[in-house]
């Protein structure tokens, strides 16, 4: 199907190609190969000959080998992004009201989007980014523009999916990620994880990058350069989320980037202030198969006020003898351990959104309200 190469990059091997194609299927190079590096057309990464070789003076990337090897034996298909796409375009149905501080962020995001600017939405966990990306999404799918949501998560791929199918009609998506059962098809919008931008080019007019600063995206030069090829030269990109990095930060205080803040929630009320308490000696107390105090009391306080929560700790390793005291001292088993590379974190974050547990992590959060005055100061 011609559809498949549609702002893609399809690699084919050379030994594979008829002598003829059609014309509108271009043929790219994998590699640029230097006196001393190669540089890989797919994911950017300069590598030296030695790093690169393969016998009979072939070179390959082994950096994004991950999504199957590109290697000089092997050219791209591509076909430049048609935009080919028949009304009735998909039609925004939900109902929902948006806040006046949502309202603004949505209008802001529309303007954005429309004029396929950059633009940084920083808004806290719970301030309903999704739905302030409505109204600029539908517009510009109303304009026939292609366009991906894509994260470094594949959970939150997994959890905006459903969410965009119930609130625009006439739509179907396209959901991409490494573990995926369907088939690749051409649709006008895409929601994948940012590995799989690496297999587009030039392909989307808008690009909203969901969690931009969640592993491995945030520390993966290679994901960068990828959703930088996977958008159009002149198309737009949105990044979210509740904890920019330097990378973006800069990018603002340089004036490269357009910035929307919202500190609240979407019930409008600020985030609570965190208090610190320091707790000394904590896995000595562990490892006698108890909480320290402090920790205790206050989650014996969350159960009995029926709030949820997470709790976090340093290190997975940290997870058994967290687990082990919680049973103890709490004498409950409704609660999971969940880490990045758990094999069953998939269905764990699906239990817990379910309501079916409370559970910990290992990741840190900050206060990006203090970090944002920062910035501005
Ligand atoms: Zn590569």
């Amino acid at each position: 199907m011609i559809e498949d190469y549609f702002g893609r990059r399809i690699l084919v091997p050379i030994v594979d190609m008829p002598k003829t194609l059609p014309a509108k299927i271009k043929v790219l190079p994998t590699m640029k190969v230097a006196k001393s590096t190669i540089i890989c057309q797919r994911c950017g990464a300069r590598i030296s000959l030695s790093a690169a070789a393969l016998p009979n003076h072939e070179f390959y990337c082994p950096i994004c080998l991950n999504l199957g090897r590109v290697d000089t034996l092997s050219k791209f298909y591509h076909v430049a992004e048609p935009n080919q796409f028949c009304p009735p375009y998909p039609q925004l149905i939900w109902q929902g009201q948006l806040s006046l501080l949502q309202e603004q962020v949505a209008k802001e995001v529309q303007v954005s989007m429309c004029h396929h600017e950059r633009r940084l939405i920083w808004a806290v966990t719970g301030a309903g980014k999704t739905e302030m990306m409505f109204k600029g999404l539908a517009e510009r799918l109303q304009q026939g523009e292609r366009i991906a949501w894509a994260s470094p998560r594949v959970d939150v791929c997994l959890e905006i999916y459903p969410r965009l199918k119930k609130a625009f009609k006439n739509c179907e998506i396209a959901l991409l990620y490494g573990k995926a059962q369907e088939p690749y098809h051409y649709r006008q919008l895409t929601v994948c994880t940012t590995h799989q931008l690496l297999r587009f080019y030039h392909a989307f007019d808008n690009l909203i990058i969901d969690e931009v600063d969640a592993f491995p995206f945030a520390t993966n030069p290679q994901l960068y350069f990828a959703a930088q090829n996977a958008v159009k030269p002149d198309g737009g990109m949105t990044f979210l989320t509740a904890t920019p990095g330097k990378a973006l930060l800069q990018s603002v205080k340089r004036g490269q980037l357009q910035v929307s803040y919202l500190p609240l929630r979407y019930h409008g009320h600020l985030l609570p202030v965190p208090r610190v308490e320091l707790t000394l000696n904590w896995r000595l107390q562990l490892q006698k198969g108890h909480l320290p105090p402090k920790v205790r009391q206050t989650l014996q306080h969350e159960l009995a006020t029926g709030q949820r929560f997470l709790l976090f700790v340093p290190h997975v390793k940290d997870l058994p003898a967290v687990k082990l005291a919680l049973h103890n001292d709490l004498e409950t088993m409704d609660f999971a351990t969940v880490y990045a590379s758990d094999p069953k974190r998939l269905e764990k974050v699906q239990a817990m959104r379910d309501q079916k547990y409370f559970f910990w992590l290992r990741r840190q959060f900050w206060n990006a309200a203090l970090r944002f005055q920062k910035l501005m100061s």
